[in-house]
């Protein structure tokens, strides 16, 4: 008992002085922040017949659009946009955000439009009523855009959440994705799907390596970036590079799926379709 004290002690502090307040908060949004990438909440063992592979784009920057929507479609597939409705529109340092009628226009050609919060929050620092607040403003923002959109799949900001917002998040749509690399395949956490990212440091080799990985597994491999751009921020690519991944996949046996559909693929759609949407369509 000693021991374990002393082990806990240095742990959070120096010696056994009493650890700061703010410490011990950092300590315990760590230690949330890990149960809810690494402890699977709503397991299901996919059951797809291919190797799987999905191009997701997070924000969403209006190069997504204008450039990568055209390289999926061009190669007769479909990607899933995560937008915050509350950065719509918006012009940053950087980036143009999507416009509204950009988001229509990606839903009419048959892309996927998944939930990202509205406004963008570190899950982390929201509060139960704040995140059905965030869940609830970006459902009005799409109903009012587009009736027939609901929001099905879901992407956290930053790629991280508490273990509380995470089981608060999945209970509200059929699946939530978070950033840690790596294939989903086997037993999938549909409450943190593993994906990796298309950013500055992402090399063909590396992307042909992991859909190498999936492909030897039977597994669902989801990318995911944010602008396509012929000079991208340190988070996108280029057009030719989302086209090499695309042609790399398909030339490897892998279906191209938007998250709805790799969802299907690997069995996890209800059965009892009907009353399932209503929840979604709720919010709840
Ligand atoms: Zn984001």
């Amino acid at each position: 008992m000693e021991a374990n004290g002393a082990e806990t002690a240095g742990l959070i502090g120096e010696g056994r002085e009493a650890p700061e307040p703010g410490a011990i908060r950092r300590l315990h949004r760590k230690l949330s922040r890990g149960l809810a990438q690494y402890v699977a909440t709503r397991r299901i063992r996919a059951k797809n017949r291919e190797p799987l592979v999905s191009f997701t784009f997070d924000d969403v920057p209006d190069t997504a659009l204008i450039h990568g929507a055209p390289v999926l479609e061009g190669q007769g597939a479909r990607g899933t946009f995560y937008i915050a409705g509350g950065l719509c529109g918006r012009t940053e340092p950087d980036r143009q955000l999507i416009s509204s009628p950009g988001c229509i226009e990606l839903h009419r050609r048959g892309h996927e439009i998944g939930c990202h919060t509205f406004s963008h929050p570190d899950l982390q620092t929201l509060d139960a009523a704040a995140l059905s607040m965030e869940i609830a403003s970006n459902r009005a923002f799409f109903r009012e855009l587009a009736p027939d959109l609901v929001l099905e799949s879901f992407a956290y900001p930053y790629g991280r959440s508490s273990f509380a917002r995470k089981l608060q998040v999945q209970a509200c749509f059929r699946s939530c994705r978070g950033n840690r690399a790596g294939v989903n395949g086997g037993m999938v956490d549909l409450g943190m799907l593993r994906a990796m990212a298309i950013d500055y440091a992402t090399d063909r080799d590396r992307v042909a390596r992991a859909i190498d990985g999936a492909v030897g597994c039977n597994g669902w491999l989801i990318f995911f970036t944010h602008d396509v751009a012929p000079r991208p921020t340190w988070i996108g690519c280029t057009p030719q590079f989302l086209d090499a991944a695309i042609a790399y996949a398909r030339g490897r046996g892998c279906e191209i799926v938007t998250v709805r559909e790799g969802l299907r693929r690997i069995g996890a759609l209800p059965t009892r379709e009907g009353s399932e949407s209503e929840a979604w369509h709720d919010g709840r």
